[in-house]
């Protein structure tokens, strides 16, 4: 372990923030670590924020990550609705909102994104979703009946429509896309997946929001022409088009930022000392920055790898990316980085509603995309970290049992 390290800072109390406190304890590390967290919640999970909380199923409390008590057993000073307003790399500290200064010999950065606001006029008449007091302000504006409409297709979006149907709103989601998510699952399951919404009673329009405007209790939307100009009233528009990461600090205090704090593998960013993890860190590539990824398990795994860097443990093996969404009863997991040349290879019948769509890259696997797949999901997973080699016709068989090849390819 560094023997100089004497303080942590993280700065955002968020599940990276939160893992990279968690590793940081795990990895051995004994001396001061302060969480400054913005919001008044202790860290807690915000998947189910479109999915349980939404429909009711998980009360907002029951999101929490870890009880007040974990804290205080592993000595993490959490410092609730208390954000981080400056960093002073150069002196090892940073100063709060309420005017106080924390020693930090190292700082993570953990401050996510935050919603994109949606670029129009009257663009802030559409509510957003990213935390816990956003979910219960919609939920509670969702009664049954209520006109919903739903500014943008992908992850977010889509799931929030599949939770509004089920509370009984009447639910439009608009996209100029035809196919939306078929970047990040390929266009065999983004058709599958945006075919769901008139299934289940949603009228899409694939048509971008142009206006928005107040008349009355409704919010008045307009829409860009196709094939003819719409207008839809609403009683609550939700906008999901992405998140701005909270980049800032970082770029304030001199580190290199571009659509997110820089960082190579070791979460460093170009100040040593400044390290950033979560939604916010974009990953330097050999040939410029790569995307950000905005999904769960790389908060998880961020924050574990800056931990390793900054107590000098070999950080854990590194896997291909990994999200799961789940919208309309139907479970979806995807593993890898989707190549946008490669032909897909179909496992099972889309009709279905069960199936999978494999990517190979030079003949090894590079990403799995499984519709309801249940535990053969996890297998393809294993399959994509271990870019495996693997013919096309073995993967659209389904007689052959992936669990074993997996286990197969493992030993
Ligand atoms: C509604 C919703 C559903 C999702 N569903 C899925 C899913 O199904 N599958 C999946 O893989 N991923 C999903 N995600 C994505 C996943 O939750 C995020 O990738 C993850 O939460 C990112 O964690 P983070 O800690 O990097 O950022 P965040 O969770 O955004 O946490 C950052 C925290 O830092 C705080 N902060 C910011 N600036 C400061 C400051 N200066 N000082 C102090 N604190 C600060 C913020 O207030 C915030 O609380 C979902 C996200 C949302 C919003």
């Amino acid at each position: 372990m560094q023997s100089s390290l004497r303080s942590v800072v993280v700065v955002g109390g968020g599940l990276a923030g939160l893992s990279t406190c968690s590793a940081l304890r795990a990895f051995g590390f004994a001396e001061e670590l302060v969480l400054l967290a913005a919001e008044p919640h202790l860290p807690y999970d915000r998947p189910p924020l479109s999915k349980e909380v939404l429909t009711g199923a998980l009360s907002p409390a029951g999101v929490e990550l870890r009880p007040e008590q974990w804290y205080a057993d592993n000595r993490v000073d959490v410092r609730l609705g208390t954000r981080a307003v400056a960093l002073r790399a150069g002196e090892g500290a940073v100063e709060t909102g309420d005017g106080r200064v924390v020693r930090a010999d190292a700082v993570v950065l953990a401050t996510g994104g935050v919603p994109r606001p949606l670029p129009v006029p009257g663009g802030e008449l559409a509510r957003v979703l990213r935390t816990r007091d956003d979910a219960e302000e919609l939920r509670a504006a969702l009664a049954p009946g209520a006109r919903l409409l739903v500014v943008g297709g992908g992850l977010i979006g889509a799931e929030v429509a599949s939770s509004a149907m089920s509370l009984g709103c009447e639910v439009t989601v608009a996209d100029p896309d035809p196919l939306p998510l078929a970047g990040a699952v390929g266009a065999v399951v983004a058709a599958h997946l945006h075919a769901q919404h008139p299934a289940a009673g949603v009228r899409v329009l694939e048509a971008g929001v142009t206006a928005l405007e107040r008349r009355g209790a409704a919010v008045h939307a307009r829409l860009s022409a196709n094939p003819v100009a719409e207008e839809v009233e609403a009683d609550v528009v939700l906008a999901g088009i992405g998140i701005v990461p909270d980049d800032g600090l970082a770029s304030a205090a001199g580190a290199d930022v571009g659509a997110g704090v820089l960082v190579g593998p070791d979460m460093r960013s170009s100040i040593p000392e400044i390290l950033a993890v979560g939604d916010v860190a974009r990953p330097r590539g050999s040939r410029g920055p790569l995307a950000r990824r905005e999904h769960w398990e790389a908060a998880v795994r961020t924050g574990e790898a800056a931990a390793a860097a900054l107590l000098g443990t070999p950080a854990p093996a590194p896997v291909q990316p990994w999200f799961w969404t789940d919208r309309y009863g139907v479970h979806v997991e995807v593993a890898g980085l989707v190549p946008p040349e490669a032909a897909p290879v179909l496992r099972g019948d889309p009709a279905s509603g069960s199936f999978a769509v494999f990517f190979l890259e030079a003949g090894r696997l590079a990403a799995a995309v499984s519709v309801d797949r249940g535990p053969e999901a996890r297998a393809s997973r294993r399959l994509v970290d271990a870019a495996a080699a693997v013919e096309p016709a073995t993967l659209a068989d389904e007689s052959v049992d992936l669990r074993k090849l997996a286990r197969a390819t493992r030993g």
